[in-house]
């Protein structure tokens, strides 16, 4: 048996090696069991890093076939290497983990190789490469999540697959059938149509991206069918079958779609698979996530869960921020987390983000709002970079003029948010923002402007 720990970390994705760190930061003698070879979970192996490099370089292409002529340069002979563009990816991953491997060797937390198992009363087993029995005072579950998929429908990992499959696609298929407008449907739908397919997304609402502002979804939808994405809403899908040649996918009351390729995009579910959590007395609620407390306990004394596999966004600087708050009550019995200031950023082209409340709950919760919008139209950076899609909208306490809520469709939404969230933490005011003296000319000036118009006094529209 190896010596005990005061706590043993299982999965290290964002919200499990992050809270590796704090917690040794914290004085803690930390181990971090991981199955994968490579650390930083789904996100950094299979999700938000290696899918922002394929958008980063499809984008990069696009531009070369479509809008770089416009601007004067003239490229010919530009062509795709898909094998390259992998290779860059999957550099970016590498790169990456290292740096995670590196800071584990930095904070003295002793990493297992293989898959943690609980056992009960502090004891974890690990098996694999590298099999060992830990003890440790606390354990941290953070295993994340996994692809679910719909009824009778099994991704087959070739031409039926999850985002996992779809990041790595050897070719270009000719017609591309995304199953899910989420997130991964429309981002990954992105990539593959900008490098050359014809992508129709199929969703079963009768609207795109459940959850975001549905004003901000109605004019993604506008942007994204104007690129050549077709949508095909209030469709379920029933069975999807592959044959030598493509696969077939069938809908419910109308005819079947053939296509190259299927993705699916239907979200995501607890991964929670052999880890024990019975023999533990841990609980998971009815959709199979772990239940915890405000401090993140399970129902197994000394275990705690933090992450995808508890439930709430499903998005990595969630999962971060747990971590850290876990460990800081762990060691100080205080720790900080608010989860309405927490941004959700989309990376289609433009970029889609948002933090607070959407005007559609204001409405649902009865909560009177001034809302200020103003248009990247009218914003002269974005002017010049060609960029004049979207806009920015403010939602404002109609009696005390908090900040309820942003979102921003248009380039760069993902790194504009930051103020709005921050902005909220501090429990600013819509007036607040718009005193705020804004660089010119940037595309922050419209988040100000956003914030001058929720009282009617925008200057430039
Ligand atoms: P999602 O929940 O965002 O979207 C799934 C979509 O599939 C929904 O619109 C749903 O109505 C639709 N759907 C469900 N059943 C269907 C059916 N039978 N036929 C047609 N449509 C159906 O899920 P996702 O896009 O798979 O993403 C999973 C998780 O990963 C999300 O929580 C997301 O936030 C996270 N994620 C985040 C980012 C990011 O932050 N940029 C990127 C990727 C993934």
């Amino acid at each position: 048996m190896a010596d005990a720990f005061d706590l043993i970390v299982v999965g290290a994705g964002p919200g499990g090696y992050v809270a590796a760190i704090r917690a040794s930061q914290l004085g803690l003698k930390v181990a971090l069991i991981e199955r994968e070879t490579q650390l930083g979970g789904t996100c950094l192996r299979v999700g938000c890093i290696p899918s922002k490099a394929l958008l980063e370089t499809s984008e990069l292409y696009e531009q070369s076939q479509k809008s770089f002529a416009e601007r004067g340069i003239i490229i010919q002979g530009a062509a795709l290497d898909i094998a390259q563009m992998m290779k860059h990816k999957q550099g970016v991953v590498n790169m990456l983990d290292g740096g995670i491997q590196g800071l584990m060797k930095k904070n003295k937390i002793e990493r297992f190789a293989g898959h943690g198992r609980l056992k009960g009363n502090g004891v974890v087993e690990v098996t694999g490469s590298q099999p060992a029995t830990l003890t440790g005072k606390k354990i941290l579950i953070a295993t994340g999540s996994v692809s679910s998929s719909l009824p009778g429908i099994q991704p087959d990992g070739n031409l039926i697959g999850t985002s996992t499959e779809a990041l790595s696609w050897p070719e270009v298929p000719k017609h591309l059938v995304v199953i899910g407008a989420g997130v991964i449907g429309l981002e990954l739908g992105t990539v593959w149509r900008r490098l050359g397919s014809q992508v129709t997304v199929l969703e079963y609402l009768p609207r795109i991206l459940p959850g975001i502002d549905s004003q901000v979804a109605a004019e993604a939808q506008k942007i994204l069918e104007k690129q050549g994405m077709k949508f095909r809403l209030g469709t379920k899908v029933t069975l999807v079958k592959a044959n030598t040649h493509g696969c077939t996918v069938e809908i419910e009351g109308s005819e079947p779609v053939t296509c190259d390729r299927v993705l699916i995009a239907v979200g995501r579910k607890p991964c929670t698979d052999n880890l024990g959590l019975d023999e533990a007395g841990v609980k998971m609620d009815k959709r199979g996530f772990i239940q915890v407390n405000a401090a993140y306990r399970t129902t197994a004394e000394n275990v705690y869960a933090i992450g995808d596999v508890i439930g709430g966004a499903m998005l990595a600087h969630k999962a971060e921020e747990e971590g850290i708050a876990f460990a800081e009550k762990l060691v100080t019995g205080h720790g900080h987390i608010n989860y309405v200031t927490i941004p959700a950023v989309i990376y289609t082209a433009p970029e889609i983000a948002a933090v607070g409340a959407t005007e559609d709950s204001l409405k649902e919760a009865g909560i009177k709002y001034r809302a200020g919008r103003f248009t990247f139209a009218a914003n002269g950076r974005a002017r010049a970079a060609g960029h004049t899609e979207g806009f920015v909208k403010i939602l404002a306490d109609a009696e005390t003029d908090r900040v309820l809520g942003v979102h921003i469709i248009g380039a760069h939404a993902g790194e504009l948010i930051a103020e709005a969230a921050v902005a909220m933490e501090f429990g600013a005011s819509s007036e607040d923002i718009a005193r705020c003296c804004h660089a010119h000319p940037t595309l922050a000036e419209a988040v100000r402007e956003a914030a001058l118009a929720v009282d009617k006094r925008a200057i430039h529209s």
